[in-house]
């Protein structure tokens, strides 16, 4: 009896329509499962009012967070990735381009900006884990390369924001070349007497935990953000050994040496600022 089986088998929703947390009113902490108006947690820099949870947020809200009245002006905004391989996985890398930009409003997992912060000018480069994972290809090294001159053209310090899975592998070797060149930059910065503070969001991981976001004069980390260079799972079946009790999460990773000290985003933009006052030299 047709009305009682299903004609099509499983049900299947399209990716644009998965949605992580519920649209509209309401928020739900995906690691206390409590319930708050989404107004609340917008005001509370998207962290849980019960648990500080840290939601994942992208390059949009840090600016608004960060920059005085939320008022910046974007760099290198409209540069896109080429081909150079002309990679193909499930679908060809050029039309995976498309239909991100299509569907994160992005151009790339990384922006740079420039505005103030607290009086103070600053440039800001923030990596987006909503296009292609945050991954790291030709574009991501080329805005921060540039986001680097531009501080020190105009003696601004420089944050990096990090939120990624790694280098791009539609890229491979090209992407690969972004460690090298992004470091050289940041070699500049360091000349030039400039401060550079790294900031690693939830998660940070592979080429980029491997290059510019260990770099800093201060590495910092949200609380509970994944950091590592490999995976969690790659390393067990590696090293054949269960993973101590909270593993490559920042605070474990504060515990071992790799991290200055970790930040609350309710408090970050204050604990910039001091860090900076500190850290510039009297013009
Ligand atoms: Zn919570």
């Amino acid at each position: 009896m047709s009305w009682f089986r299903r004609t099509e088998k499983g049900i299947s929703t399209p990716t644009e329509l998965k949605r992580e947390t519920p649209d509209g009113l309401w928020y739900q902490c995906p690691e206390c499962k409590n319930v708050m108006h989404t107004r609340e947690h917008k005001n509370n820099s998207y962290t849980c009012i019960h648990c500080n949870y840290h939601e994942k947020v992208g390059s949009e809200v840090y600016f608004q967070l960060l920059f005085d009245e939320g008022q910046f002006e974007e760099k290198d905004a409209n540069m896109t990735s080429g081909d150079p391989l002309h990679f193909v996985d499930t679908k060809a890398y050029p039309d995976r381009i498309k239909s991100t930009v299509a569907k994160s409003g992005l151009k790339d997992a990384c922006r740079t900006a420039v505005g103030n912060m607290n009086g103070n000018p600053i440039t800001i480069s923030c990596m987006d884990f909503g296009f292609i994972g945050g991954s790291m290809g030709s574009v991501v090294g080329e805005k921060i390369a540039r986001g680097i001159v531009y501080a020190i053209e105009n003696k601004t310090p420089f944050l990096m924001i990090s939120k990624s899975g790694g280098a791009r592998m539609m890229e491979a070797g090209f992407s690969l070349m972004q460690m090298a060149k992004t470091s050289a930059r940041l070699a500049q910065l360091d000349e030039a007497g400039l401060p550079y503070i790294s900031l690693l969001t939830d998660p940070t991981t592979g080429g980029v935990t491997a290059s510019y976001a260990m770099l800093g004069d201060f590495n910092i980390a949200e609380p509970g953000s994944l950091i590592g260079f490999a995976g969690p799972r790659i390393i067990k079946e590696t090293i054949g050994k269960d993973l101590p009790k909270g593993f490559q999460t920042a605070e474990f990773v504060l515990e071992h040496g790799f991290l200055d000290f970790i930040v609350d985003r309710k408090d970050l933009k204050d604990k910039l600022s001091s860090l900076l006052t500190l850290m510039m030299k009297p013009a």
